[in-house]
């Protein structure tokens, strides 16, 4: 199953850390690939970064026409709304589907267009907060937690201890 996240709504001055922290999220909870809606070097550029150190996992691309991009993908619709239905009384059946999946996340007001586009309107809770929680528990929730124990070939792994802090390098 190949996840997509787009992420819409991106604005240059304001949302350079929370879409740097989108793709983060992306790659770090089982996430194949980030689409935007503008390019901004800044944001590929720090997750390229921690691609570099951590692991090559996902890849980033720009979408030149977004509804097009929401039309023509194969396979689930997903838009994360706080309008749409309880994530808790739809996670199974999309789930079970096992087909590839693609995520749209929102920043600024998500056009009318996109809620009839989808296939599912998936809410984390029906309170507004983040796209960042909301992506990192839809996607916690669609593995089942098995995202977690990803292997991921990287040039620096973390050993996990109680205490302190252990890393090895790989050059
Ligand atoms: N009015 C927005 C909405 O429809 O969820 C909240 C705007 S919030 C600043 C930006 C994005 O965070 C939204 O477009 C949505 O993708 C995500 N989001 C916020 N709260 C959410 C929730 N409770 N469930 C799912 N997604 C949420």
């Amino acid at each position: 199953m190949h996840i997509t996240i787009l992420r819409l709504g991106h604005r240059h001055m304001r949302d350079k850390r929370i879409s740097t922290h989108i793709g983060l999220v992306a790659r770090a909870f089982g996430a194949d690939k980030l689409v935007l809606d503008v390019r901004d070097p800044e944001v590929r550029d720090s997750i390229k970064k921690v691609d570099n150190e951590w692991g090559p996992s996902l890849e980033i691309e720009v979408a030149e026409d977004c509804m097009e991009y929401i039309k023509d993908f194969k396979g689930d619709r997903i838009h994360l709304t706080m309008y749409g239905i309880n994530i808790n009384d739809c996670i199974n059946e999309i789930r079970k589907t096992g087909r590839d999946k693609l995520v749209i996340i929102g920043g600024k007001k998500v056009p009318s267009e996109v809620y009839s586009l989808v296939d599912h309107n998936v809410a984390i809770g029906n309170q507004p907060h983040s796209e960042v929680a909301a992506l990192a528990v839809f996607l916690d929730r669609l593995f089942q937690g098995a995202e977690l124990e990803r292997k991921f070939d990287g040039r620096k792994k973390i050993i996990p201890q109680e205490r302190g802090k252990k890393v090895i390098e790989f050059f």
